[in-house]
């Protein structure tokens, strides 16, 4: 299968590195040329707690030198997605299918406004990693990967794609409530991810300080009653004890949204809280708590230039 990847960064070049491995046909997309030219000329470097080795596999900033996809892997950041995908429509054929694993929630709209939705599939990972310097990514953590149609049928392509992945040792699995999966992982990072930026954190701290356990607690309830009136199924028995368990699972782990605002990086916070406050703006729920978190990031945000 041929694979291209719109976004070659932590998690795009760890996904393509090892799809790469397992013997496909795998164009990694960047608009960073030392990274691309670094994957060119010495191969991408993967580290692990254990080893360190390098991959051979294409790497391009310009999408027409990749051509016509069977599947698009897009792994930039939510905010790039619209204008990662309008640079990179050459890879985009009548057949090819695009997968988000983004975080968040809109992503999938958003690609759909541009590609149409039959050619959208959606997903979420446990993998993790980080980007430790031009084409070399460290491979932090393991994890399901979640695949699922929009509409909740389980189709034929889902099944090529989760069985490539399972060659891969990208532990696929394919679900009939993706939705439910998506918004599942929504609410710990509605928890847990704008907190841990602005009080500097880790995220099991959060657990030890009263006021931020309770601001947690917030928050989460307010998504839960936009989930509740959309009609999500969560994939959860209890989702406020789920958040916690998270928390305290990673709780030596610094959150993504922290390290960016740590590294004046923009941050997810629009597809995260913003994303609970923009459907209770149409839902008619209140959200000030997560109306306040999306606000001091934005300001945090705004700080990095002022
Ligand atoms: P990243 O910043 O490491 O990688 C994004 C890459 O996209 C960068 O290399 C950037 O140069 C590239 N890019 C930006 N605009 C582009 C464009 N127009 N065309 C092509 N490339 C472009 O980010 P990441 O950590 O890999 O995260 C990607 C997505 O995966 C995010 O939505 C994140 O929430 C999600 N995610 C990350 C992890 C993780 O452990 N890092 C885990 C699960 C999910």
């Amino acid at each position: 299968m041929k694979i291209v990847v719109l976004g070659a960064g932590a998690m795009g070049s760890l996904f393509g590195g090892l799809l790469a491995e397992a013997g496909q046909e795998v164009w990694l997309v960047d608009v960073w040329q030392e990274h691309v030219e670094a994957i060119n000329s010495r191969g991408l470097i993967i580290v692990t707690p254990t080893e360190e080795r390098t991959i051979k596999v294409r790497a391009v900033t310009n999408p027409r030198a990749a051509g016509e996809a069977d599947l698009v892997l897009l792994f930039v950041k939510s905010y790039s997605t619209e204008e990662a995908l309008q640079h990179g429509l050459a890879v985009i054929g009548q057949h090819t299918v695009v997968l988000t694993l983004q975080n968040g929630v809109g992503n999938a709209e958003k690609i759909e406004r541009i590609v149409g939705r039959d050619k959208v599939l959606v997903g979420s990972t446990s993998f993790g990693a980080n980007v430790m310097g031009p084409g070399k990514i460290c491979h932090a953590g393991s994890g399901e990967t979640y695949l699922g149609e929009l509409d909740g049928s389980i189709t034929e392509r889902l099944r090529v794609i989760a069985s490539i992945f399972d060659k891969a040792d990208l532990k696929p699995v394919v679900t009939d409530n993706v939705v439910g999966v998506l918004w599942t992982k929504l609410l710990a990072n509605v928890g847990i991810n704008a907190l841990t930026a602005l009080l500097k954190v880790r995220n099991g701290q959060l657990l030890d300080i009263t006021p931020a356990q309770v601001l947690m607690e917030k928050a989460v309830a307010e998504a839960l009653r936009i989930v509740e009136a959309k009609g999500i199924k969560l994939v959860v028995e209890d989702p406020m004890e789920y958040v916690k368990k998270v928390a305290y699972a990673t709780g030596n782990n610094i959150s993504s949204m922290r390290q960016d605002v740590e590294r004046l990086r923009r941050t997810e916070i629009d597809v995260i809280n913003g994303a609970i406050v923009k459907e209770g703006e149409t839902l008619g729920i209140p959200t000030p708590y997560n109306e306040t978190l999306l606000l001091l990031i934005k300001a945090l945000e705004a700080t990095y230039t002022h």
